[in-house]
C-alpha cells in the first residue's frame, strides 16, 4: 500500500506515553465512577421487574464481558496494520490511546445500567492488559521498516521475473560499452558458425575503405593513403570510401580528401547520413515525415531522397545522427514522436568518439537517451550493420565475396565486413590495437601495416 503523504514514523516513545495516557484517562473516569455509582444505583432504571433481577444483570454483563474480550484482538490487529502501513500519525495514536481508553466505556455501561461496582474493576483491568499488550507488542518504527523492506522486496522480485518485458527498460540495464551495444539483437548472420575460407587477395575486385584511421588521422594522410588511391585509379579498380560520420555529407568528406591530397572521388564517398537516406528511402515513401535529430547534414541527405523534414511530432520516422547543437527541445520532440509512433533509427551506433579534447558523446549516447525515454530500441544502420554493409556493396557494383573491406576498427569494419561475407583487412595504428585484436574472438581474415603494406602484397601477385 502506498504511503500516505502526511505519514511519518512514530517513535516508540511517543507511542507508549500515548497509550499511557489513554489507559490514565480510562481509570480515572472508572475511579470517579466507582465512587459515584453508589449515589445513582438507585436512581438506575434497570434496578426494577425483570431488569434488576440478577439474571438480567449477569446476562447483560456476560454479554458486555464478550464483546469487550471480542473486541480486543480485533483492535490490536488493526493498530498492528495501521503501524506496519505508517498510517498518519495523528490517526495512529489517536487509535492507540482509544484502546487503551475503551474498557472505561465498558466498565461505566456496566455498572451505571446495573449498579455492580465489581464490574468496574474488571474492566479497570482490562484497561491495563491492552495497555501492556500494546507496549509490549507494537513497535511502529520496527513494524513500518519491516513492511517497507517487504514491499522492496516485492518489486525487486517483480523487476527480475516477467513483469519487466512489459515496462521500458531502466536506465541501469542500457548498454555502456561496445558500439553495437544498442543494436536490436540481430546478428543471427554473424552468429551463425560459419566456417569462412579465407580468400586469396588475387580474388579481390573491389576495396570499400574505412576512412578516419585509414585513409587519414584527422587532418593528416595516413602513409601509403595517396599512393594506394592511385594505385587504384590506375588500375580501375571499383572502391567506395564509408564512414560512420552522420555529420557530413558527401561534399564534405570530398573537400576533405582533396584538400589532404588523397585522390579519390567524392562520388565514391558514403557516409552513414547518406548510407541512412538510400537505405530509409528503398522503405519508406516519398514524401514520408522525417522528424531528424542531427546536423544539417543529415537532413540535407534526407531531403535528397525525397523526404520531408518535420520539426515537430506527429512524424512517420524520427533519424537520429550525432547532433552538436544537441537541444532539450529536440529530445523531447523525438520523444514525443517515438512515442506516437514514428520509427525509431539510428544512423550509427557509436556511443562515443575520440576528440582533440579526449572522448565526448557520440551518437550512441543519444540513442541511449532516447531509449530511456521511450522505452524502445532504434532501428541501426551505420557498420557493422548490414544496411550499411549493403548500400556501400551497391555503390561498389560487385557481390561480397569479391570484395574486401578494409578498416582499423574491429567492431565497426570488421564486424561489418563479416556480417555480409566480405573480406576482411584490418589495419594497424588505428583505434583497435596489436592487444586488443589478438584478445578479440573476432579475427580479420588479413593484418597489415597500412595501405602502403596492402599495396605491396598487390603488387605481387
Ligand atoms: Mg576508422
Amino acid at each position: 500500500m502506498e504511503r500516505p503523504l502526511n505519514s511519518t514514523v512514530i517513535s516508540r516513545r511517543d507511542y507508549i506515553l500515548v497509550g499511557a495516557l489513554g489507559l490514565i484517562l480510562g481509570l480515572v473516569v472508572i475511579a470517579v465512577l466507582f465512587i459515584v455509582t453508589p449515589m445513582l444505583s438507585p436512581l438506575a432504571f434497570l434496578s426494577s421487574g425483570f431488569l434488576g433481577t440478577p439474571l438480567f444483570t449477569i446476562g447483560f454483563l456476560l454479554v458486555l464481558g464478550l464483546i469487550a474480550l471480542a473486541e480486543f484482538p480485533l483492535m490490536f490487529y488493526t493498530l498492528v496494520r495501521l503501524a506496519r502501513q505508517a498510517a498518519p500519525t495523528w490517526f495512529q495514536l489517536t487509535m492507540h490511546a482509544a484502546y487503551t481508553f475503551f474498557p472505561a466505556i465498558y466498565g461505566a455501561l456496566g455498572t451505571i445500567l446495573t449498579g455492580e461496582n465489581w464490574w468496574l474493576g474488571v474492566m479497570a483491568l482490562l484497561g491495563v492488559m491492552r495497555f501492556f499488550s500494546s507496549a509490549v507488542g507494537i513497535n511502529p518504527p520496527a513494524l513500518a521498516a519491516h513492511e517497507a523492506k517487504k514491499q522492496k522486496k516485492q518489486l525487486e522480485g517483480q523487476d527480475g521475473g516477467q513483469s519487466v518485458e512489459a515496462s521500458p527498460p531502466s536506465v541501469k540495464a542500457l548498454p555502456t560499452i561496445g558500439p553495437d551495444a544498442l543494436a536490436p539483437a540481430d546478428y543471427s548472420f554473424f552468429q551463425k558458425p560459419v566456417q569462412s575460407q579465407v580468400r586469396p587477395l588475387s580474388s579481390i575486385k573491389g576495396y570499400i575503405l574505412d576512412m578516419d584511421g585509414v585513409l587519414y588521422h584527422g587532418e593528416r594522410a595516413r602513409d601509403g593513403a595517396i599512393a594506394f588511391a592511385e594505385y587504384l585509379n590506375r588500375h580501375q579498380i571499383p572502391y567506395v570510401c564509408l564512414s560512420n560520420n552522420a555529420s557530413q555529407t558527401r561534399a564534405h568528406f570530398g573537400e576533405k580528401l582533396e584538400r589532404l591530397g588523397i585522390p579519390l572521388r567524392a562520388e565514391r564517398v558514403i557516409g552513414a547520413a547518406q548510407a541512412t537516406a538510400e537505405w530509409l528511402a528503398q522503405r519508406a515513401p516519398v514524401g514520408a515525415r522525417i522528424l531528424v535529430v542531427g546536423e544539417p547534414a543529415l537532413g540535407e541527405e534526407l531531403t535528397r531522397v525525397g523526404f520531408t523534414l518535420v520539426e515537430k511530432a506527429p512524424a512517420d520516422y524520427v533519424v537520429v545522427g550525432v547532433d552538436f547543437h544537441l537541444t532539450y527541445e529536440k529530445l523531447k520532440e523525438a520523444t514525443l514522436a517515438i512515442r506516437q509512433r514514428a520509427v525509431f533509427i539510428g544512423t550509427n551506433p557509436d556511443l562515443t568518439y575520440p576528440s582533440e579534447e579526449g572522448i565526448v558523446p557520440g551518437n550512441g549516447s543519444q540513442l541511449a537517451y532516447l531509449q530511456a525515454a521511450t522505452g524502445k530500441a532504434p532501428t541501426l544502420v551505420g557498420k557493422p550493420q548490414v544496411a550499411m554493409m549493403e548500400v556501400a556493396l551497391t555503390h561498389l557494383g560487385l557481390p561480397a565475396n569479391q570484395a574486401a573491406m578494409v578498416g582499423d576498427r574491429l567492431d565497426t569494419d570488421i564486424q561489418g565486413g563479416k556480417n555480409v561475407g566480405m573480406t576482411t583487412i584490418f589495419l594497424l595504428g588505428g583505434v583497435t590495437t596489436m592487444n586488443e585484436l589478438a584478445a578479440s574472438t573476432l579475427k580479420p581474415d588479413y593484418v597489415m601495416d597500412d595501405l602502403a603494406a596492402l599495396q605491396d602484397e598487390l603488387e605481387k601477385i
